[in-house]
């Protein structure tokens, strides 16, 4: 069946209509599977900010509730979800399970968070005084997606923000638009079920950079959730900081894996194929540079030449694929680019689509296209000889995302995981930078934005600060032991 007659089934079955001005293409053969209408900023703003005063007084374990029914739906929806994942971001089935079991994963933690929004209770100076921290919910969230998460960034940030008490507003990929259009009828069946949520406190805004645009400089918004590109970034940070509104950024990564004399090299061949070659190279934590001790490099390199010529590219509904379509031709003519002379092997799956065997390629240096995250599937080969130059190329890029070690040395693993080590926000041991759990903060450092979503205490991101301080004593003692009083 061709990804558009699929696409029609499944948009039939959840009763989405396909009409409007935005188009979405399957990757898989770069034809048309459907339409959406694209939405009204002003209006969705609007009704989020009344939404949000409602639901902000919703005990947290209630809005917990509503996330719950999420996971449950979702549970349900998984085998439809996941295909339509595949057919409009490329991705193999596998991951595309993968990403609807991360949706159902944040559902789970989120619920269990809407009975540990703590706060603290803090020494105060001053005798009969009491000091507490609250959390409060912000106000609504804009959540900005990227393509090759379609819908699970979504998923990572609206289950934090409900039971938060916050509205969310999600302006998806105009390259993933038919997901996001899936997962909100799944939204509006858990409304029904949940019986009184307030109407705008999930809301779909489709649309291109220019929709996006309009909803970062809403004043209504109070936090911007942008996942994308560090262009896009770069773009999204200052509008809402000109506005002193909340922003968590989520950028490009480039992401490098050391690999120490001692290392299993069994075992860091299999990660790196996953890391670099998993979902196309398309993962903001896809691996991008291999830093790789001068002793091993030539044993290591045959063996991945050897794994990534042996991979299997095609067509990501069969199930013997490894490495799908590339989203669109501007990311093959990306890869084409910088490869210049090593050329890309472009492998035949059926028309249309932009299908590539993952690359591999030795450089003398860390300079040029290496220091770049380019959006595909190549792997740049760096040697090392000491040590203390391996951690000085991993964190030498603008980006700050993910990074790993493979070393059976204590002493390096720990080097890495220290204060002089990895400079990103992740830093794995033994396992390769990419494909993380929910339960950890997520994110990274410098051209990344400095963003932290999904699990540990990222949902603070989601609630603002109150510091209260109560006196239940009779004096007024100032604090500092400032004097103060009217002379008798
Ligand atoms: P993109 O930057 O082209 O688009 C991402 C989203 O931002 C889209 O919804 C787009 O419409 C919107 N957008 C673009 N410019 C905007 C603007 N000026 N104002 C408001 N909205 C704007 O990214 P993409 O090609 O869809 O995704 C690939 C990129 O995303 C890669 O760089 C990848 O590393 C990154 N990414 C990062 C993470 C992370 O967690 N760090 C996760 C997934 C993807």
């Amino acid at each position: 069946m061709s990804p558009a007659q699929e696409a029609e089934q499944i948009l039939h079955l959840a009763g989405i209509e396909s009409a409007g001005k935005l188009v979405s293409y399957s990757p898989i053969d770069g034809k048309s599977i459907g339409r959406v209408t694209t939405g009204d900023p002003d209006r969705a703003c609007a009704r989020a900010h009344e939404a949000f005063r409602v639901w902000r007084t919703v005990p947290a374990p209630r809005r917990g509730e509503f996330v719950r029914l999420l996971g449950e739906r979702l549970r349900e929806a998984k085998p439809v979800l996941t295909k339509l994942i595949t057919l409009e971001s490329g991705k193999i089935i596998q991951e595309s399970l993968g990403e609807v079991q991360e949706m159902i994963d944040i559902c789970d933690f989120a619920v269990g968070l809407s009975r540990q929004l703590y706060g603290l209770t803090i020494a105060s100076e001053r005798p009969n005084h009491r000091m507490m921290e609250q959390w409060h919910p912000l106000g609504p969230v804009l959540v900005i997606s990227a393509f090759n998460f379609p819908v699970a960034v979504w998923a990572w940030n609206a289950a934090l923000a409900i039971v938060c008490g916050n509205s969310v507003i999600w302006k998806p990929s105009e390259k993933t638009p038919l997901c996001a259009e899936a997962v909100m009828v799944i939204v509006r069946r858990v409304a029904e079920k949940f019986g009184d949520a307030p109407d705008g406190l999930v809301q779909l805004v489709q649309g291109e950079r220019d929709v996006g645009e309009a909803l970062v400089d809403d004043p209504r918004i109070a936090l911007v959730s942008a996942t994308g590109s560090t262009a896009m970034g770069k773009a999204v940070g200052p509008r809402v900081s000109q506005r002193f509104g909340r922003v968590l950024l989520e950028l490009g990564g480039n992401n490098a894996t050391i690999v120490c004399p001692s290392a299993d090299l069994e075992l860091a061949a299999r990660a790196i194929l996953f890391s670099a070659a998993g979902t196309a190279g398309q993962r903001c934590t896809t691996l991008r540079r291999l830093i790789v001790h001068e002793s091993i490099a030539d044993e290591l390199v045959t063996r991945l030449k050897t794994l990534f010529a042996s991979v299997k590219v095609g067509d990501p509904r069969q199930p013997d694929t490894l490495v799908g379509p590339l989203i669109d031709q501007a990311a093959f003519e990306a890869m084409a680019g910088v490869l210049g002379d090593h050329e890309v092997e472009r492998v035949e799956a059926g028309s249309g689509g932009f299908y590539v065997r993952p690359a591999i390629v030795e450089v003398p240096a860390q300079e040029g296209s290496v220091l770049r995250e380019t959006f595909a599937p190549i792997v740049y080969v760096l040697r090392y000889s000491d040590f203390p130059d391996a951690i000085a190329l991993n964190n030498a890029v603008p980006q700050g995302l993910s990074s790993s070690i493979f070393t059976n040395d204590l002493r390096e693993a720990e080097l890495f995981l220290s204060a002089a080590g990895s400079d990103c926000g992740i830093a794995n041991v033994n396992i390769g930078p990419s494909g993380a759990e929910i339960g950890g903060a997520f994110g990274g450092e410098k051209e990344t934005g400095g963003g932290r979503e999904s699990g540990s205490d990222s949902w603070k991101a989601y609630m603002r600060r109150q510091t209260n301080t109560v006196n239940y004593g009779s004096d007024l003692p100032l604090a500092q032991g400032i004097r103060f009083d009217v002379a008798p």
